[in-house]
């Protein structure tokens, strides 16, 4: 029964970083056995995406990335540019097929570390530690046991709420016929998109060179676009607000993150863990997950080296939570104008401070400090109405 000591259900971010990081050698400490299970290709496995965050350069995926930015820059409805250079933090974009090449490079052939393609039903507590079952490629059952296991299949339906939107996005890669990009800065949030009915839109570029980048059109709001939509809305901006003139599609990367403030339980068994998107390591505010899944997987990998219940820690501090809940909450129902809460907050924030907040990692001063350069009457109203809201089953999220 336990000759495995981990499993890890799902090799996306959460599940990849976390074996990565158990099965990193340390000096005198045995590695536990991990056994990584995965869906077969198909509709259960994401396609190729593209992960970015921040920290100080020279970070321990460097050399998997595809770039990265000094500058950063969000545009006024307007089109008033703020700028800014985060000190001592790069803006990182590392593609998903780059992540699980350098984590195979790594682990592979690796004695304790083993892979297993299955696509997973229960993942539950049985005595002695924790079961998965599912079924292989061919259909024929698989039951795997371990001391512990970590669950990052995907939450389905999302958890119980006061406020849910989603940030849903179509990007395309694409190559210019001249050059129209500084590789130098990544543009965060760009509000020159026609903004919708309910929640905000913004365009966000990521210069791969002159005349390469991720040009994307985001939207936060209650529901996902359809196809055409999307199209529109990215042509709309390439054309009419970048002037991107000749373009070549080279891929599309389409995407669904959910913005919630229901609680996602890290703890389903007494040896179940989730980690990732389902473990709550999505930022409410932002969908930003990645940095916050790399905090999870060091403490988890800690905490087993020193012989305690690898328990994930919460990702983000309640204060940070219960922010996110406000802001959530404000744009939902229309009361602060996105576009010009975002662009005030990067204009009167110093980036690197911002960026710090968004990781859950300021003081309680320094919160106050931007809770105030908020539109702090309709943010007020939000935290006198939230006690009173009850937490519903989330709402359909498909195409409004
Ligand atoms: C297109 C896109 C771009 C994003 N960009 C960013 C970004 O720039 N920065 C950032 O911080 N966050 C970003 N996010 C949010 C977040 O980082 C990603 O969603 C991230 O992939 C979440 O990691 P995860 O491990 O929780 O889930 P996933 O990466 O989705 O991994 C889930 C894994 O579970 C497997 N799986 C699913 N069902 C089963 C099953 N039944 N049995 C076995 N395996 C199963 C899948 O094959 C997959 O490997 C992005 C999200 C999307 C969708």
């Amino acid at each position: 029964m336990r000759d495995q000591d981990v499993l890890i259900v799902g090799a996306g971010a959460a599940g990849l970083s976390l074996a990565h990081r158990l099965c990193l050698p340390r000096r005198g400490a045995r590695s536990p056995r991990v056994t990584l299970v995965d869906a077969p290709p198909g509709g259960l496995r994401p396609p190729e995406r593209t992960w970015c965050y921040w920290e100080p350069p020279g970070g321990e995926f460097d050399e998997a990335l595809a770039t990265s930015w000094e500058w950063l820059r969000v545009r006024g409805a307007d089109g008033e540019a703020v700028v800014g250079r985060p000190a001592g933090l790069r803006y990182k974009m590392l593609r998903s097929g780059a992540f699980g090449a350098f984590v195979e490079r790594r682990l592979d052939g690796r004695p304790g570390f083993h892979r297993v393609t299955a696509a997973v039903d229960t993942v539950t507590d049985v005595p002695g530690g924790a079961e998965v079952r599912g079924a292989d490629a061919a259909g024929e059952p698989v039951v795997l046991r371990a001391r512990w296991a970590f669950d990052s299949r995907p939450p389905r339906p999302l958890p119980p709420a006061r406020t849910t939107l989603v940030q849903h996005f179509r990007g395309w890669f694409l190559r210019t016929g001249r050059p129209r990009f500084d590789p130098a800065v990544a543009d965060l949030m760009d509000f020159r998109t026609p903004q919708p009915p309910r929640g905000l839109s913004f365009g966000y570029v990521l210069p791969l060179g002159t005349r390469e980048a991720l040009v994307e059109y985001t939207e936060f709001s209650p529901a996902v676009l359809g196809d055409e939509a999307y199209d529109r809305a990215l042509d709309h901006y390439a054309r009419q607000v970048l002037g991107l003139g000749e373009w070549e599609v080279l891929s599309v990367e389409q995407g669904v993150i959910p913005m919630t403030d229901g609680r996602f339980p890290r703890r389903p068994g007494a040896a179940v863990f989730r980690v990732g998107t389902a473990g709550g390591a999505t930022r409410p505010s932002t969908g930003y997950t990645f940095a916050a899944v790399q905090r999870q997987a060091r403490a988890v990998a800690d905490a087993w080296h020193r012989g305690r219940p690898p328990v994930p820690p919460r990702p983000y501090p309640a204060r940070s939570r219960a922010m996110d809940a406000v802001l959530l909450r404000a744009l939902a129902t229309g009361r602060v104008d996105g576009a010009a809460f975002f662009t005030g907050l990067f204009r009167e924030v110093p980036t690197e401070r911002l960026l710090r907040f968004l990781d859950g990692r300021t003081g309680v001063g320094e919160d106050v400090a931007i809770g105030l350069r908020t539109p702090v009457p309709a943010m007020l109203r939000t935290v006198a109405e939230l006690p009173w809201l009850r937490r519903r089953p989330s709402p359909p999220t498909g195409p409004g």
